[in-house]
């Protein structure tokens, strides 16, 4: 059989990197992708002069780009920016606004007040963060496992000196180091990014808060986080991908061990020697190849991540007093994350993410306007599937903003598009509009994920955020680095 054809199904980030090692290694590589334009979750809206991104707002671990430019022999096709401060942090009861400086000192000089010693807690409890991360990462998170004994043998290499962290969340290991609900809710915000909450985390993920302080830390894109995707595609384009929009994958043709097509919804047939998934590894499993273990009963008894209600707004004037990258807490932190992942609730949700683009990428606004995207965790479509007040719930935001940060922007308002979760679902073909696809929880991570490999068919593979090893852009990357080490396997065989 021959062995260079590759169909790429979905050009979110994971599809797109895949398809540029793939093509840098000699590959005839063709992407479909249901939408009209490349990039998945990590997209853009262009609206009513205003340039907004969807999705991701920043990314971390920026040597994996580092790593796939390389590999691919290319100089990135995009200029990214560190932050500092990470973000701020404003909370409802007390006004008061954290900036969460990488400089251990100076983000200590805030919580003078409330958490004595911050600094010398801070600084135990992101070494102790540290020993996780560099006795974990190479050895568990960038491995492919071919077997769960593999992967179960590999996990007993790990220090046994963090066993505990397997019986602990994420806020009970904070608070063995901090003893003010702020230093812990503020630390404990980075949970909230794998789409779960401290209280539903294992504590091993303590390991992100060395990533986004001491690590890396987190990187905005010039021009907006779409320029990742533009900047990939023209890589693309150089190398001769083709990428055919519109066509969205629903059946597919068997010849023995093999996939022989895979059918649009037009009915037309895609022939290749080796097909990889970008689609929900789970979802596309289930719904495409009809397999058992993931049916509709199945895919729901497994552990999604929460929904986003996303809005885009465009204003018609400056906001010098709000940062670029902020989360605005309520006063019942607990309450709020107990409910947050299953319970509609009322319609108030004093807890949201709001990005200002504009703020550095003046292009993205029109003269003297303000780009505003907000995000709000919310329950999934399992638990919320009726979205008929979704306009109630952004007015309450937006007024819950206005009085935070003291201007009125309601009557600003000249750009608004929304995405509940419905929309996110029928988009992307996103599980019930989980936003960051199949948690991470014990018996969803390494060997227990659906795997990048297909169960049935020799030639058929999976990257992005449902397989190995995870969601967010960096784990897409890396994940396009696993599946490209399973091709040339297959054809080298
Ligand atoms: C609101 C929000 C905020 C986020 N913020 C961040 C952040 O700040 N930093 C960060 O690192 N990560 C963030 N993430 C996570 C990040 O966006 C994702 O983990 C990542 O983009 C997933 O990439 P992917 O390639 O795995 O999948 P996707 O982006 O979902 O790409 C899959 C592609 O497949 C296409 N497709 C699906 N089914 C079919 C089919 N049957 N036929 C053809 N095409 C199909 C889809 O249309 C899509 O284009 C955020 C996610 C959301 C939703």
């Amino acid at each position: 059989m021959q062995k260079n054809k590759i169909l790429i199904v979905g050009a979110g980030i994971g599809g797109l990197t895949t398809a540029l090692r793939l093509a840098k290694r000699g590959y005839e590589v063709t992407i479909l992708e249901k939408n009209e334009q490349a990039g998945g979750r990590l997209n853009q809206i262009k609206k009513d002069g205003f340039t907004f991104d969807t999705g991701p707002s920043f990314f971390s671990m920026s040597y994996e780009f580092k790593e796939f430019a390389d590999d691919c022999g290319i100089s990135l096709p995009f200029e990214y920016v560190e932050l500092d401060p990470l973000y701020t942090v404003n909370f409802k009861d007390s006004g008061k606004t954290f900036f969460l400086y990488k400089d251990i000192k100076k983000l200590a000089t805030q919580f003078a007040d409330i958490e004595p010693q911050f600094e010398q807690k801070m600084m135990r409890y992101l070494k102790k963060c540290e020993q996780v991360y560099n006795d974990t990462v190479n050895l568990v998170i960038k491995q492919n496992f071919d077997s769960l004994q593999a992967y179960l043998i590999t996990l007993a290499r790990v220090n046994p000196i963090h066993l505990p962290l397997l019986f602990r969340n994420f806020w009970q290991q904070i608070e063995r180091y901090f003893e003010s609900e702020e230093a812990r809710q503020i630390i404990s915000l980075v949970s909230f990014f794998l789409g779960r909450t401290p209280f539903d985390t294992s504590a091993i993920y303590t390991l992100l808060s060395h990533v986004e302080f001491t690590h890396d830390g987190y990187y905005n894109v010039k021009g907006g986080m779409y320029q990742v995707v533009s900047g990939i595609v023209s890589e693309l384009e150089k190398a001769g991908v083709t990428i055919v929009y519109h066509t969205e994958i629903k059946d597919y043709e068997t010849k023995g061990l093999y996939l022989a097509s895979l059918i649009d919804q037009n009915g037309k047939k895609w022939q290749s020697d080796i097909y990889v998934i970008n689609a929900d590894a789970a979802l596309f499993r289930g719904r495409v190849f009809n397999r058992e273990k993931y049916s509709e009963p199945q895919l729901q008894k497994k552990d999604w991540t929460m929904g986003y209600l996303t809005f885009y707004i465009g204003i018609d004037q400056k906001l010098p007093e709000v940062n670029h990258h902020n989360y605005f807490l309520g006063g019942n932190f607990k309450e709020y994350a107990d409910n947050v992942l299953r319970n509609p609730g009322v319609l108030e949700k004093p807890y949201y993410y709001v990005n200002v683009l504009s703020k550095h990428n003046a292009d993205c606004a029109p003269e003297g306007c303000e780009t505003l995207f907000f995000v709000c965790p919310v329950p999934n479509l399992i638990y919320k599937p009726d979205w008929h007040d979704k306009d109630e719930v952004v007015n309450s935001i937006i007024d819950d903003f206005s009085q935070r940060i003291g201007t009125e922007i309601q009557p600003h308002i000249i750009s608004r598009t929304i995405y509940t979760p419905i929309e996110w679902e029928k988009r992307f073909n996103l599980y019930k509009g989980s936003g960051l696809g199949l948690s991470h929880s014990m018996t969803q991570i390494g060997a227990f994920r659906p795997s990048n490999f297909d169960e049935q068919f020799d030639n058929v593979f999976y990257v992005g955020a449902s397989t190995a090893p995870g969601a967010g852009i960096p784990m897409a990357v890396i994940s396009s680095k696993l599946v490209t080490e399973r091709v040339e396997k297959f054809r080298n065989k």
